[in-house]
């Protein structure tokens, strides 16, 4: 491994200027954008002036975007003879249903959910789900916890005609929320996903009330949701640092539009990305990569449309010449201290953990990618890198809330300015400019891939173990140790030629990638549902619970074992390509991929 080139890292950290970073947040505090909104196109073309007064040749780039927006909703708790007796303060769900006239009026069910870790962010791998049993919701409301896109497409599913999601943690704060799984502008295909029944939120005090009313009896409400659900024209900033000796970049976005002014998510990661320019352009010639800034709108009220729409537009290039992507979302909280290095994948975990050990002293917790977090290129292959400094365990402002370093604010007007420290942030920006260091200054790209091959590993075997005997993946997991040790022979067998090392790493990311983090590869985007690492073989867990002689079983067996092909291929293909480096030069091509397959690996033939 290249060691780090600390004269250019320290002279990027010691340039990084808290006034910058006040000034900036001083401007998006008086903006509220909402995608799609004038205040948003304000804060574009803000980015777009600062930028370009440092040298650099910004672009706003403009899609249409289906975005939604949540306008007044109203729960009103009804007696037997349908007079009202309590208004209750509540949120409409963007991309929730539109209620008629007067709202609609039914019956509420509690659907009693557990979360496993009370203080757990929103966003987790967890995939469990409200208890439904014994409950019938078919035309009534569905009161919960079991609140986001899977909770809310629980209930539907199940016939329910509306979703009120009980936030799971305490604090007096309504938050903002979106109910749609589709991720990014809608295909034919994903359309039929968008929510059809109408979402509100409730504070967690007056769900567990409501909850409690119904112990006792029925329930009446009307609920009333009101949205403005249509497509707008919304901005989308680039702007890149060039390298100085390579076509290629790393991609570092973060959100531009924001709940309200939304210091803490997202003006101050705003703020970074500008400061990080700022502070790049001056040492650009230390760079042997670039890096590209891109400041995302859609992310709140569209469902990441913005970045999906990069990575639909943008493929070739980004599967070509991105080193990563690195999300920059809600840094520089006020208290925050400790760090959560999760969205990174395993390849580049090792040179996140670096700089956040060497810089704050902590042992930091690494995590792969969740489906959140404009997480949009796992199918294009990039790898991902994260940092997210949190309020400690314990602090007070820490709730179950999905940003703002896990603060109550998150998604709510409360989070202004005083919600920001620029001492904290301008520490932040000095780690991320280091991991752009670490990531953009070596001749050789510095992926590992052994974590990459472990994750492999150590998921097959999670499912080998849920799924007993329906599925076996000995050969699998058979190729997944043949990449883990392919990829440890990577550096020593490859030092002759740095072209010819880049250019295979970056193809090995953009293979194993897509097989560990997606299930719909690289040309589609998954829904924005929590699911496991290697999502698409997680169903397998299902296969013990079901009638081996049932067409469900038969059904999904079926899927599993093309899943099963597509993961195997993927390590066997990686595997050839890492195979080339230790070979005379040749060009690297899906021929020559096919030719040598059968040269480097033998599998077995197995049964299932
Ligand atoms: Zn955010």
């Amino acid at each position: 491994m290249t060691s780090p080139n600390t004269e250019l890292e320290d002279r990027l950290r010691c340039t990084v200027s808290p006034d910058h970073l006040r000034q900036h947040l001083e401007v998006f505090s008086a903006l509220v954008r909402n995608s799609g909104s004038e205040s948003e196109l304000a804060a574009a073309r803000y980015i777009v002036d600062t930028v370009r007064s440092y040298g650099l040749k910004p672009e706003i780039l403009e899609l249409d975007s289906l975005i939604s927006w949540p306008l007044a909703g109203n729960l009103t708790i009804l007696d037997e003879n349908r007079r009202e007796v309590e208004q209750v303060h509540v949120r409409t769900r963007s991309f929730g249903a539109q209620t008629p006239f007067g709202g609609i009026e039914a019956s509420l069910v509690h659907i009693p959910f557990v979360q496993s870790k009370p203080r757990d962010m929103i966003f987790s791998h967890g995939s469990a789900g409200g208890d439904y049993s014994g409950l019938d919701v078919a035309g009534k409301v569905v009161i919960s916890e079991d609140g986001g896109p899977d909770g809310i497409r629980r209930a539907q599913e199940r016939g329910a005609i509306g979703h009120l999601h009980i936030w799971p943690s305490d604090e007096d704060v309504v938050h903002e929320m979106i109910a749609s799984s589709v991720w990014g502008t809608p295909t034919p295909e994903s359309a039929k996903r968008l929510p059809t029944i109408p979402v509100l939120g409730v504070k967690h005090a007056d769900g567990k009330r409501i909850a409690r009313m119904l112990m006792s009896g029925p329930v009446q409400a009307r609920i009333e949701s009101n949205v403005k659900t249509t497509w707008m024209r919304v901005p989308l900033v680039t702007a890149t640092v060039p390298g100085a000796g390579s076509p290629d970049f790393l991609l570092v976005g973060a959100h531009i539009d924001s709940w309200y002014e939304g210091i803490t998510d997202n003006a101050t990661g705003d703020a970074v990305l500008i400061e990080m320019a700022r502070v790049l352009v001056a040492h650009s010639p230390g760079l042997r990569c670039g890096v590209r800034f891109a400041w995302w709108p859609g992310h709140s009220t569209g469902r990441y449309s913005g970045s999906t729409w990069y990575a639909d537009t943008q493929f070739r290039e980004l599967r070509h010449h991105a080193l990563g992507y690195l999300n920059i979302d809600s840094p520089g909280v006020r208290e925050s201290e400790v760090w959560d290095c999760r969205y990174n994948t395993g390849e580049v975990e090792q040179i996140t953990a670096g700089v956040v050990r060497e810089l704050s002293g902590q042992e930091p917790a690494i995590r792969r990618p969740l489906r959140a977090a404009d997480q949009s290129f796992l199918g294009v292959g990039l790898p991902s890198l994260g940092a997210y400094r949190m309020l400690p365990d314990g602090h007070p402002n820490r709730k179950a809330v999905g940003g703002c370093g896990g603060a109550y604010w998150w998604h709510s007007p409360q989070d202004t300015l005083d919600k920001a420290d620029t001492a904290i942030l301008a520490d932040d920006a000095r780690v991320y400019l280091t991991l752009v260091a670490r990531m953009c200054t070596p001749e050789a790209i510095p992926y590992n891939f052994v974590p990459t091959a472990q994750d492999f590993i150590d998921h097959l075997q999670l499912l080998q173990d849920a799924a007993g005997h329906h599925l076996d993946l000995s050969s699998t997991m058979r190729c997944a140790e043949v990449f883990k040790a392919a990829a440890s022979n990577v550096r020593r067998a490859s030092t002759r030629d740095t072209g010819l090392l880049n250019d295979v790493l970056k193809r090995v990311a953009r293979i194993v990638n897509p097989a560990l983090f997606t299930i719909d590869g690289p040309y589609e985007m998954d829904p924005a549902l929590q699911l496991p690492v290697l999502p698409g073989l997680a169903p397998m867990r299902e296969l013990t619970n079901l009638d081996p002689s049932a067409n469900e079983f038969h059904f999904l067996l079926t899927m599993l074992r093309r899943q099963r092909n597509r993961v195997e291929d993927a390590l066997l293909n990686a595997c050839v390509l890492i195979d080339e480096l230790g070979r005379e030069r040749t060009t690297v091509s899906p021929t020559g991929v096919a030719r040598r397959r059968g040269v480097s690996l033998r599998t077995s033939v197995r049964g299932a």
